[in-house]
């Protein structure tokens, strides 16, 4: 961070509202709301000066479905991993007993593709990413569904940005690098092995806002 960037973070806006000690990791259910409230009035007015400053937000654990949403808005997600041996030492000597299975959570996920690589967390799959974005002729049709791929998300059926996907078959090739995009919706159902479906015909899913968990592990998500 640079000076005058925007830092988010659940627990030190908790915190600050109530004049605790920075380091205090527990907070009532009416703080958590005060402050989730505040968090996200922050988060739609730092969004706007993104040009000017980064903005961070850090989020623990988020759901898919927080991460879908701060991408659509243009976030790049960087996933903050100090390491498991690190992280599970500093929630016993610093954190609430209750976070050790959370973060032991945590790791066991990142070991399964599907939060992982699959669906764009890792740096380098977003680089490729916006590699593939970049030479992207809008228009240029998708090659599950036919239907033409813009880089503006509004543009596309289903109003969602492209994903980078691999080609290949991940069972049979291994998990190497994304080379083509697709839309979002049909990415997700190649993904899901949803083949017999056709595309353009799921509902959008809903999509609840950013959570309040915190640990020691986490995402953040910049804009500018
Ligand atoms: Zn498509």
């Amino acid at each position: 961070m640079k000076p005058g960037d925007i830092l988010v973070d659940f627990d030190q806006l908790a915190n600050a509202l109530t004049g605790l000690d920075p380091a205090n990791h527990e907070h009532t259910a009416i703080v958590k709301k005060v402050t989730k409230a505040a968090r996200d009035a922050a988060i739609r007015e730092a969004q706007k000066h993104a040009q000017e400053v980064d903005v961070l937000v850090i989020n623990s654990t988020p759901a898919q479905s927080t991460i879908d949403q701060y991408q659509d808005d243009g976030a790049e997600v960087i996933v903050i991993d100090p390491g498991k041996e690190t992280v599970m030492h500093r929630v016993k000597t610093q954190r609430p007993p209750r976070l050790l299975p959370v973060a032991a959570k945590w790791y066991d996920q990142q070991a399964k593709p599907k939060n992982t690589t699959e669906r764009g967390y890792g740096h380098r799959h977003q680089t490729i990413r916006r590699r593939l974005l970049h030479n992207h002729t809008d228009g240029a049709p998708c090659d599950w569904c036919g239907q033409p791929m813009y880089k503006t998300p509004a543009q596309n059926f289903d109003h969602a940005p492209l994903e980078a996907d691999h080609s290949a078959d991940l069972k049979h090739h291994g998990p190497g690098d994304a080379d083509r995009l697709l839309h979002r919706r049909c990415n997700r159902q190649r993904k899901d092995g949803q083949e017999h479906r056709r595309p353009g015909t799921q509902p959008t899913n809903e999509r609840p806002g950013p959570q309040a968990d915190s640990t020691p592990t986490g995402t953040a998500f910049t804009w500018g």
